[in-house]
């Protein structure tokens, strides 16, 4: 009897992962150090990016063999505000994104693939962490480092169904803040990509923001946070070992819609084992994700440059158009200067990785970045012998 393939962390790449060895007529069993999964998230609204493909990514999820029995809500419309408070409503003739929801709860994205999973013959040990699978396997345990966070609260509200977001440095350096709500629930964050020791102030910023710009009104609102990895050259295998998700660093380099990346990948890492071919799992990266990649880092190169200024325009330029999945969609396509400016977004990713954020972390510091090192440092720390 062959022995299952042992996956590290029930997240959306993990069970893809075990999802499609199992569909392929393997065994597959996953590992999950917490009670349950989606635990490390908190109930709050997420966007599954529809706009880096001219496809729909539920028909993509549903080529894995994912089926849409999650809570999801299409969005083709939007509410962009400039840095000077300016409002553009955008249309998408597709939806832009589909929203779901994260946790432990019924109907979140997180559940939907734990039945799935379990439903294909999944075997999955809640409560077990793992950090050494010397005969191989899959990492998906998540993100280690934090070079993104996304602080904010999910609360109960009468508003109706909407989307706002914000691009202002003000309300989140080199990020955007978000207010979701769909049925009576809604999602606020800054999510920032710098100064993120003074996320409270832009937590605040943002509350205030969309309070005065989209009438916000919340009940029984519960504050949250949590963090992103992301590296230009993802980690993909270590002898036996396939990393996907965000172990590995995947993540769109813009605005850390992880998501899809985290089930794309865990698909092509379970295809890559059940073919006995390891090696398939870099060749199924590179047609499929090593573009996104490199475009979404070049993106966010550009980002980083334009400022304030930058954001305005890009926002009526955004509003401008009869198809906004479109206009974004070519962003993420891979074009000639995109060779051209990787390089540079490439040097300049590392050097911002260099000034890290322990030096300059005060011990008592609470932000959430600093608590995310703090805990990735112990864990190396205290355990030699972490391989994974
Ligand atoms: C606040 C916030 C908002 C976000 N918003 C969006 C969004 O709108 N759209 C989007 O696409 N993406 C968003 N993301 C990113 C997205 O959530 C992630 O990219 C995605 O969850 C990554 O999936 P994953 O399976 O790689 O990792 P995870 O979802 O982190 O799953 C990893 C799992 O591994 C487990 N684990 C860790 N270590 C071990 C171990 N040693 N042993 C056993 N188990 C272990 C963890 O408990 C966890 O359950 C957001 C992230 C955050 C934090």
């Amino acid at each position: 009897m062959t022995q299952p393939i042992k996956i590290v962390g029930a997240g959306p790449a993990g069970l893809t992962a075990a999802i499609s060895v199992a569909r392929l007529g393997g065994d597959a069993v996953v590992y999950e150090r917490r009670s349950d999964v989606g635990a490390r998230f908190h109930g709050d609204f997420q966007g599954l990016e529809n706009w880096t493909t001219d496809g729909d990514v539920l028909d993509e999820l549903g080529s894995f063999g994912i089926e849409s029995t999650f809570d999801y809500t299409p969005f083709r419309d939007c509410v962009l505000f400039t840095p000077d408070g300016k409002e553009f409503e955008i249309h998408s003739p597709q939806p832009l994104w589909y929203l779901v929801r994260r946790g432990a709860a019924p109907g979140t994205l997180d559940q939907s693939l734990k039945q799935q999973a379990l439903a294909a013959g999944v075997e999955i040990k809640f409560g077990e962490s793992i950090h050494n699978l010397p005969e191989g396997g899959i990492v998906a345990r998540g993100p280690s480092r934090a070079d993104a966070i996304a602080v904010g609260y999910t609360f109960e509200t009468d508003m109706a169904d909407g989307a706002y977001a914000a691009v202002s440095s003000d309300l989140a350096p080199g990020g955007y803040s978000y207010l979701m709500i769909s049925n009576g629930l809604g999602t606020l964050a800054s999510c920032m990509f710098s100064d993120f020791h003074n996320e409270k102030v832009y937590l605040e910023r943002t509350v205030e923001f969309f309070r005065d710009k989209a009438a916000l009104k919340w009940r029984n609102e519960a504050r949250f946070g949590g963090f992103g990895n992301m590296e230009l050259e993802p980690k993909l295998r270590q002898g036996q070992l396939l990393f996907v998700g965000e172990a590995s660093g995947l993540q769109d380099f813009l605005f850390g819609f992880g998501m899809r990346y985290a089930m794309i990948s865990g698909h092509h890492a379970g295809v890559a084992y059940m073919s006995n071919d390891l090696d398939q799992y870099s060749v199924l990266y590179k047609q499929r994700l090593q573009s996104l990649t490199k475009s979404g880092a070049v993106n966010r190169f550009m980002y980083n440059l334009v400022g304030n200024r930058g954001y305005g325009k890009l926002v009526k330029r955004i509003a401008k158009s009869d198809d906004p999945r479109n206009w974004a969609h070519r962003y993420y396509r891979s074009r000639w200067w995109t060779s051209l400016m990787f390089p540079l977004a490439h040097v300049t990713s590392r050097i911002q990785h260099r000034k890290d954020p322990a030096e300059s972390c005060l011990d008592e510091c609470d932000c959430t970045r600093c608590q995310c090192n703090r805990v990735s440092t112990r864990a190396k720390t205290a355990d030699k012998s972490v391989s994974i």
